[in-house]
């Protein structure tokens, strides 16, 4: 073993690890970051040799009755070596305590550390350091905190977390979902693409949005009022195709978190006036990380100052994106989403790439369905919107999505009309939940409202004693005022 652990240097040295780690900043100039931290074995020679040699040189100090100041320390430095010196390895010992991860809050850690949890919070207070007792504390906290009572915390993670994911049903659920995709891969079918638009503000979102549902959805039927449900689907040659109305960047990551991606295409939108700015690279960022086909639309191609030559130019420097006219592989349309310019061109770009990318769903059986939006309706209640990924949802289905369930009572789509079923891809408001869905979690169709309703049990248990009560994971600003 050529490494050791810092805690396990400080033991040795009969000290602990915060004095060893500023010991290690100021004499060595190595800074640490934890005490889990590990150091070479030749360090742990040289600072062995070193305060060896400060012990000598302070004895000797002491036989000639020398004032300590008067070594060509900085202040600093005597102090944490007088600390040493004063403090052997007897009389004050490293402790070591045990801690698992899911029960890191703060009135556990005060149990395991002997201590009062609100002493902790005066001493923690004095330092700048607000808490809450049982507050849920992260490991680098409890570490902390330990830390300043001269405890080695150890966290028994792997056998925890092991067992916390057999246990999570969603996870199991998402793993049950990939293994019948594993399984029949030959019963797959192609459905709709789902297309985001992301783009920097101002760029034109909102208008191409509005333009291409205006263009191809509302006319068709008389007198159909758009519903606006955070989601629609057009036709267009035949072909459907299904945008997202509320897209936050976070959309990518939680629900890829969560085993489902609902994007398959995104369009990056740039306004050929202001070209690449940060929240286009950002939006790039995300719909590369979640590795979606991206389409760039080089949006108000209309007005006077429009640069498109310029906004590919950026393209190439700032995003490493070559548009297929200058030999790249990323298609590139000029559009206006003002006057309607390019958009055909676009939507057909958007179904040749989605044949392209062979977008499949499991067409039949039960549904799974993520939701991009949720609310509650004064006269209908809890409101989620969907969009179906695989099987078929049907009116009267009994579902969980994350720790809410129910029986989906109404389907709405976005035209205002009730729907019986949905098909994958198909955007739907659904009523029914016992309580408001969390944006992004992922809705499962089961067997039975009992079954619905002990796994939705199961995940708020889980969910509660990850935020430690339900009370403190409602509080708002009102209630910590009060205290
Ligand atoms: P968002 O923040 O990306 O949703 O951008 P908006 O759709 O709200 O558009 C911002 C502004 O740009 C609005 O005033 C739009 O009218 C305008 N705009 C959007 N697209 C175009 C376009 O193609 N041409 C012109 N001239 N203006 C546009
Ligand atoms: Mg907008």
């Amino acid at each position: 073993m050529s490494k050791t652990r810092i805690y396990e240097v400080a033991k040795e040295l009969g000290m602990n690890s915060k004095e060893l780690m500023e010991f290690l900043e100021k004499e060595l100039n190595i800074s640490v970051k934890s005490h889990m931290s590990t150091i070479e074995e030749e360090t742990v020679q040289a600072i062995k040799d070193l305060i060896e040699e400060e012990r000598q040189a302070k004895k000797e100090v002491k036989k000639q009755k020398e004032p300590p100041k008067e070594k060509k320390k900085t202040p600093e430095k005597i102090k944490v070596k007088e600390k040493l010196e004063e403090e052997p390895v007897e009389e004050k010992p490293v402790r070591e305590v045990t801690i698992t991860t899911q029960e890191i809050t703060l009135d556990i850690l005060a149990k395991r550390l002997e201590l009062e949890q609100n002493d902790i919070i005066k001493d923690m207070f004095m330092k700048g350091i607000v808490l809450r007792p049982g507050q849920k504390l992260d490991k680098t906290m409890a570490e902390d905190i330990s830390m300043s009572y001269n405890v080695i915390l150890n966290f028994e993670i792997e056998k925890e977390e092991a067992e916390e994911k057999e246990e999570d049903v969603e996870v199991i659920l998402a793993k049950k979902w990939n293994d019948i995709y594993e399984k029949e891969k030959d019963k797959l079918a192609p459905r709709p693409p789902v297309v985001t638009i992301m783009g920097h503000v101002d760029h034109g979102k909102t208008t191409l949005l509005d333009k291409i549902r205006n263009t191809h959805v509302a006319d068709k039927e008389e007198g159909g009022i758009t519903q606006s449900i955070g989601a629609y689907q057009i036709e267009y040659n035949d072909q459907k195709i299904t945008f997202i109305d509320t897209p936050g960047h976070e959309a990518f990551t939680e629900m890829r978190a969560r085993g489902a991606q609902v994007t398959d295409i995104v369009v990056l939108i740039i306004a050929a006036d202001d070209g690449v700015m940060p929240q286009t690279i950002e939006a790039y960022n995300h719909a590369k990380s979640a590795n979606v086909p991206i389409i760039v639309a080089i949006n108000k191609i209309d007005k006077p100052n429009a640069n498109i030559e310029l906004t590919k130019q950026q393209m190439v420097s700032k995003l490493n994106l070559i548009p297929e006219d200058w030999g790249g592989n990323t298609i590139t349309i000029p559009i206006s989403a003002k006057t309607g310019k390019g958009i055909d061109e676009l939507l057909e770009m958007i179904i040749l790439v989605a044949e392209m990318q062979e977008i499949r769903c499991i067409p039949e059986g039960k549904a799974r369905a993520v939701i991009i939006e949720s609310r509650v309706d004064k006269a209908m209640g809890p409101l989620g919107t969907v969009i179906v990924k695989d099987g078929i949802l049907k009116v009267g289905d009994d579902f969980i999505s994350g720790s809410t369930y129910g029986r989906v009572r109404r389907m709405i789509n976005d035209r205002g009309e009730s729907l019986k079923r949905a098909v994958p891809s198909t955007p739907v408001q659904v009523l029914g939940f016992n309580d408001v869905p969390n944006t992004h979690s992922i809705m499962y169709v089961v067997d039975s409202k009992e079954e619905a309703r002990a796994l939705a049990e199961k995940i708020k248990e889980k969910e509660e004693e990850k935020s430690k009560g339900p009370a403190k994971r409602h509080m708002r600003l009102e209630d910590i005022m009060q205290k």
